[in-house]
């Protein structure tokens, strides 16, 4: 009955839900929002009673990269760097990884599901403590990164198609096209599994999203040889801006080729936050969550409001390291 009722609940958000700002803030505000219905009963109640917080704090991470030192490779994995079936043979711990190929190397090629590993610690602490401020920022950040995760081009050092000369590859496959047909999607996923084994879970996801980067760029490379420059880009209203953009009709021929891929993952990765969320409590002894208070206290809202102008604020230092998007 309840995961009916999210059906229809989505379906009046992505109705009411405008285009975003930037692109991945939509699909990352929506993965965030419903993973919460995929929670047990003895969590929902919390969840839901912040659902609004976890939406639209679900792309704060994407918002501090650029003020934030260290932030920028919490969101990715070159795993291509590290040579064949790397994500296999990588160390799971990361001081082992940083014994291995030192920490400026790791820096520059992303640390996404060492990261995803080091939150659900910390999830798991807030539990524990009864915390409600760190137990809503950290799942709200954890969503955020473990749905990085399952991007494809967040796999790959090739992530904007910057070596194949296919860039805007990247808001097209994570912007554009959920933006543009994922109000047909089938989100259903059922209730969130308990993850035995989350550090194997979060890099079987990574692994995953390696494997797709193939078919990722080489559709839209074979889909440009049909597609003349001009019927491949056209110009988009974003807010007061006119910008140019992959055409509408050059995404929905892309999307078909990809064949339910963007939908799988956003299936997949809406899935892997409810079941991080709750094998963090579960881990955490299933604390009660109906006695915590029910909402951030006024300090962290007002530290989240500040946070908010700090990043809003142009920065004048230089660009991070990373993926630029
Ligand atoms: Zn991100």
């Amino acid at each position: 009955m309840q995961y009916w009722r999210v059906y229809i609940m989505l379906c009046a958000y992505l109705v009411a839900a405008q285009p975003a700002r930037a692109w991945g803030f939509f699909s990352h505000r929506l993965i965030n929002r419903l993973a919460v219905y995929t929670l047990p009963r003895e969590m929902i109640g919390f969840y839901k009673a912040n659902i609004d917080y976890l939406t639209d704090n679900a792309t704060r991470p994407d918002s501090r990269r650029t003020v934030v030192p260290g932030e920028a490779p919490r969101h990715f994995l070159d795993v291509d760097v590290y040579g064949d079936s790397a994500v296999y043979k990588l160390p799971r711990s990361y001081a082992d990884a940083v014994a291995l190929l030192g920490e400026d190397s790791l820096l520059r090629h992303g640390i996404v599901p060492w990261q995803v590993v080091r939150m659900k610690g910390q999830l798991t602490e807030a539990f524990r403590a009864h915390e409600t401020d760190r137990i809503l920022h950290l799942s709200a950040d954890l969503g955020h990164y473990i749905a990085d995760a399952c991007v494809p081009l967040h796999a790959t050092h090739n992530y904007n198609g910057q070596l194949t000369n296919q860039r805007g590859i990247h808001a097209l496959w994570e912007s554009r096209l959920p933006e543009l047909l994922s109000s047909g999607y089938d989100f259903f996923t059922g209730p969130a599994p308990y993850l035995d084994r989350p550090t194997d879970v979060i890099w079987a996801a990574v692994g995953r999203s390696a494997a797709a980067t193939d078919s990722v760029l080489r559709f839209e490379r074979e889909l440009t040889l049909k597609f003349p420059e001009d019927r491949k880009y056209g110009f988009e209203q974003r807010g007061n801006l006119t910008v140019r953009a992959y055409s509408r009709d050059f995404a929905r021929e892309y999307h078909q080729r990809l064949n339910g891929q963007v939908e799988r993952q956003m299936r997949l990765a809406l899935r892997l936050v409810g079941a991080f969320w709750y094998t963090a409590w579960v881990d955490a002894g299933q604390p009660d969550l109906d006695k915590l208070p029910r909402s951030p206290s006024r300090r962290e809202q007002e530290r989240l409001a500040l946070e908010a102008k700090q990043t809003a604020e142009p920065t004048t230092k230089a660009p991070v390291p990373g993926h630029e998007e």
